[in-house]
């Protein structure tokens, strides 16, 4: 009817739930979401969308959602004003900077949140609690990508745009279950193998969708990708495959990089990863004789123990190959949160301030200092992994947790939950209930996206504005707000009305900023980082220059190192773990969004048919417990044929798949070795 119609609005937002970035309107009427309708324009993703950006925004009206601040007291939490919360959170914080300096607080920040609420986040612990102990979720999925890159070619995000991609001759997918977890990318892969012709190779441990339609599909053992990477690459260096001009013009490093190669041949790579050598040189072939490779990786590859050495040897591949600087080519690393890549570019880690300028160099750290009127640390803080072991040597006595599941997403969630356990004073601000809420102080209540303005940044590299389409439910605030009280309530009058105001502020001090404003991303208008003051931007890096002063890239010598908790007798199988289409990490959101919980319930444990006669006569919809050298879980069995025998896969929503893992982690970021597992099962009634 007309009066249905009259009170219907149309408001442009951005998915939260992947780094693809899609973008769409979403018609709401009152606290109702009618109907999502992607437009042309979006950018990123035009008509498309997946069934979580679709289907998946019932969370914003669960019952559950927090609509006032709570306290804890004698153990249990009781309802608080806004007033009284922040009060307590001040007067805590304060006596904890007398107590032990600015070394007993750290802060971490939301990477679904957005990129203003991502700036006043590091603001809040740089200006007011005067330390770098600020990080975000990328610790935990994409660092060691971006090390990779700051490495070889210099600028910590994707190569190129998402349309690049389906230019690409040849995609190469390693360790990324493109078709679930970035499933609007995915899309286009297939559109260009299937009306282009173009090749699509996948490299990963599980026959998923993607690989099975693969031209070719190869699976190393766990752990090994760095040894068929280096020695594919060196096969093609031995045959003369290589880029000549690309690398006498603009790589450096070729000497070393070419000796570090020596251990990689072809019988060695062979035993190690178990890929026959023909097939490892059909792949040397086939990506040196392709006119342009795009390789796409997740954290198939990143969360191992050489994490940031295996994103280094795809980028030194691509190096070697002239694989830069060209539509169809370069390194995309796929970003998992919705705005994981804008979380780190507004300077959410320990050793960057926003735009990746070094903590460590006066000259930058002098312009924050005028800017903010502080003085600030030129020493790198604490990062997700480092502030655990903190807390438990008792210099960290107190913690402000934006929008992350801290107790359930960090490896070996026994240790983080003791850790939790024992701080002084613990701030979380949320939109539910959370596990992690159960060790705080002080709960606030936080807006969902479609509650408020602001910025994400997508796998693209590529700023877009999200419109708030209905007020926050009860008393919740969006986070720029909460913070910019709790700064307040310290003694420092930040004064913002409106998060383009934080933008303004960003974009005033970040060369990679400089042009960004909300005047310019109006409606569906994006910008691609780096944006110059006049507001160009920069769809595609390295046309010209790497990121590095002389302008060349570097190849980066590497090792092989084992991976940790290796299979053996006493553990037989290999863990895996990955997403699933429907479901959004842990599950938050998404197992509380009906369209999305009813397709996929519970979690279960891929295997192999051998294995599940092996281990007992299992059956699909069995109960087994998984045990690693640190705990066990329950959960439900699923027989499949895309694992293979002696190895496991387990989703990651709605299971404390973390009570498994180690705290093992990546030298270079100290991202967990999730993938690095090693579990035993056996028959159990169930819960
Ligand atoms: Fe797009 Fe990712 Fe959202 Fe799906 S989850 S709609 S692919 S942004």
């Amino acid at each position: 009817s007309a009066a249905r119609r009259a009170a219907t609005s149309v408001t442009k937002t951005v998915c939260t739930y992947c780094g693809v970035g899609c973008s769409f309107d979403v018609m709401t009427r009152g606290r109702e979401v009618l109907k999502v309708q992607p437009q042309q324009e979006g950018p990123a993703n035009a008509i498309s969308t997946c069934v979580k950006g679709k289907f998946g925004w019932d969370y914003v009206n669960a019952d559950d959602r927090l609509t006032t601040p709570l306290i804890r007291e004698d153990g249990r939490f009781r309802e608080a004003s806004w007033e009284e919360a922040l009060a307590l959170v001040a007067e805590r914080m304060r006596a904890v900077l007398e107590s032990h300096g600015p070394a007993g607080i750290a802060t971490i920040a939301s990477s679904k949140a957005t990129n203003e609420d991502a700036y006043l986040t590091q603001k809040l612990a740089r200006q007011v609690f005067r330390s770098h102990n600020i990080d975000n979720c990328s610790r935990y999925c994409q660092s060691p990508a971006t090390q990779g890159l700051f490495r070889t070619v210099g600028h910590g995000g994707d190569a190129g745009s998402i349309s690049d991609i389906e230019r690409a001759a040849l995609v190469l997918c390693v360790g990324t279950n493109t078709e679930q977890a970035h499933p609007v990318i995915a899309a286009r892969v297939k559109r260009a193998q299937k009306v282009g012709g173009h090749q699509l190779v996948v490299v990963d441990l599980r026959e998923h969708e993607l690989a099975q339609r693969a031209d070719l599909f190869v699976r190393p053992n766990p752990g090994t990708d760095l040894v068929w990477l280096s020695a594919v690459t060196k096969h093609v260096i031995d045959n003369g495959w290589q880029d000549e001009a690309f690398l006498a013009e603009r790589v450096n490093g070729w000497d070393a990089y070419v000796a570090s190669l020596e251990p990689f041949t072809l019988e060695y790579a062979e035993q190690r990863t178990g890929i026959a050598s023909d097939v490892l040189v059909d792949l040397a072939r086939r990506i040196a004789e392709a006119e342009s490779v795009a390789a796409l990786w997740a954290m198939g590859v990143t969360q191992h123990s050489a994490g940031s050495d295996t994103s280094t040897a795809i980028s030194n591949l691509l190096l070697v190959t002239g694989n830069y600087g060209r539509p169809g080519t370069g390194a995309y690393p796929l970003r998992g949160h919705n705005n994981v890549q804008g979380c780190s570019d507004f300077g959410c880690v320990n050793d960057y301030l926003p735009g990746y300028q070094p903590v460590t160099d006066p000259e930058v750290v002098a312009k924050f200092e005028k800017a903010w009127g502080t003085e600030l640390s030129t020493e790198k803080g604490l990062d997700n992994h480092t502030m655990i072991t903190a807390i438990h040597d008792g210099t960290l006595r107190a913690m402000v947790v934006v929008g992350e599941e801290l107790s359930l997403v960090d490896a070996n969630a026994h240790y983080v939950q003791e850790a939790l356990e024992k701080l002084d004073f613990l701030v979380v601000s949320e939109l539910f209930f959370s596990r992690t809420c159960e060790f705080a102080d002080v709960v606030l209540p936080a807006a969902a996206s479609l509650e408020k303005d602001g910025t994400f940044v997508n796998t693209e590299r590529r700023v877009q504005r999200l419109n708030k389409a209905m007020d926050p439910v009860g008393q919740a605030r969006p986070d720029w707000k909460i913070l910019t009280d709790i700064a307040s309530a310290m003694g420092h009058e930040w004064g913002y009305e409106h998060p383009s105001q934080v933008m303004d502020e960003a974009a005033s001090l970040t060369p990679l900023f400089a042009g960004v404003s909300y005047d310019r991303l109006e409606g569906y208008a994006s910008l691609q980082w780096p944006v110059a003051e006049d507001g160009t931007d920069t769809p595609l890096l390295y046309t010209e220059r790497f990121h590095f002063p002389d302008g060349n890239a570097r190849l980066y010598p590497l090792e092989f190192t084992e991976p940790s908790d290796q299979a053996d007798d006493e553990y037989p199988l290999h863990v895996n773990n990955g997403r699933v289409l429907e479901h959004f990490h842990e599950g938050n959101m998404t197992l509380r969004s009906a369209g999305l919980s009813s397709k996929v319930p519970d979690t279960y444990v891929e295997m192999t048919r051998r294995d599940a006669a092996r281990y007992g006569g299992l059956r699909t919809g069995d109960w087994v417990e998984l045990e690693s050298r640190r705990g066990s879980i329950t959960l439900r069995v699923l027989l499949s044929d895309q694992v293979r025998d002696g190895e496991v896969w387990v989703p990651m929503q709605a299971v404390e798949l973390n009570l498994l893992t180690s705290e093992v982690s990546d030298e270079a970021t100290h991202t967990p070795a999730y993938k690095e597992l090693a579990a035993r099962v056996r028959r159990v009634d169930g819960p």
